[in-house]
């Protein structure tokens, strides 16, 4: 008997229309995700990484239903979220939440945090009304927050307390899979662990099952079974985190690998600077994207653009070296 994948991303691609620089006639566009393939199992957590502008929020937003893709397809349980039945689409508030870095922007200054997280119940009538209070209640304390909270506003907390109340309100409607864009990055790193954590019993007792998004490899490091790694809307690598950590085969991978901080004693400089600045989307170079910035450049690298590989078993890489 199969087993389905729970949440499949096939050739998923999206492009955007820019603005025609004055006298120019030829449209432009620019490819933000180009032909993603993933899949993620029930219960794991899946990390996704790159530098900012790589397109790592854009496959967020197409993975929680909330952006359209181009083309490609995201299935879920083997069911398309994009082309779906309206009763698969009717069900996608309930079962896939998103926490965003800025919990600040999605909690209403004006209403109590209790208040914001019951809001959910209302609107999908989840419950009885005097019980809506009970269930919100009991998530604060399950977050590390206390039930009196749930009169108080958003301002009377700190960020690592906001960060927590986005967290309860992600859960309210018990859903099956959260998308957390770099959740942690405006956190102080004694908060970011404490929070980690958090999500990490979170994801134990309520079965959850995670796509984390962050531009640090070591945060993704610490909570994911698998790592994909992005560069300019490609994925470039994809494998167990063991396998990343252990044996990285793309030399952009080995480049983020080398910038994480190791603090060694009585050393002021920890991590290695990063190579040359990512190149504008617009204009993207010949061949392999990385090419402009990668140590191993070959001669075809500037002309041929590389194929998806299977390297090892579920272990891909996109790259000439391992042609
Ligand atoms: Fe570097 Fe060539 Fe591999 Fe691109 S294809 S990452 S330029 S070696």
């Amino acid at each position: 008997m199969s087993i389905t994948t729970f949440l499949e991303l096939k050739n998923v691609t999206r492009t955007f229309s820019v603005e025609q620089p004055l006298l120019s006639k030829a449209p432009r566009e620019l490819t933000a995700v180009n032909d993603v393939s993933l899949r993620i199992e029930k219960g794991t957590t899946l990390g996704l990484v790159g530098e900012s502008g790589c397109g790592k929020s854009t496959l967020a937003k197409i993975v929680a239903h909330l952006l359209p893709p181009s083309s490609g397809d995201v299935l879920l349980e083997g069911e398309s979220i994009w082309h779906g039945s309206r009763e698969v689409t009717h069900s996608l508030p309930r079962r896939i939440q998103m926490i965003f870095q800025d919990p600040v922007s999605s909690l209403n200054p004006r209403k109590s945090i209790g208040k914001s997280i019951q809001e959910a119940l209302d609107v999908h009538r989840v419950g009885k009304p005097r019980e809506r209070k009970k269930v919100v209640t009991d998530l604060l304390e399950r977050v590390g927050m206390r039930a009196e909270h749930y009169a108080r506003y958003p301002h009377e907390f700190s960020g690592g307390q906001r960060q927590r109340v986005a967290i309860a309100r992600s859960l309210v409607l018990n859903p099956d899979f959260i998308v957390c864009d770099e959740a942690v990055s405006a956190l102080d790193v004694s908060v970011q662990a404490q929070v980690l954590n958090l999500l990490t019993d979170l994801q134990t007792d309520f079965g959850l099952t995670y796509m984390f998004i962050s531009h640090d490899l070591a945060v993704v490091g610490h909570v994911s079974d698998t790592i994909a790694v992005m560069y300019l809307g490609r994925l470039v690598e994809f494998t167990s985190t063991q396998a990343l950590f252990d044996n990285a085969l793309h030399p952009y991978t080995q480049m983020l690998l080398e910038a994480i901080p190791i603090p060694v004693p009585g050393r002021r400089s920890i991590g290695t600077p990063q190579h040359g600045d990512i190149p504008s989307p617009l204009t993207l170079p010949e061949g392999c994207p990385f090419h402009t910035r990668c140590r191993r450049v070959m001669p075809v690298c500037r002309e041929v653009a590389p194929q998806w590989l299977e390297v090892e078993k579920n272990h891909h890489v996109l790259c000439h070296l391992y042609a």
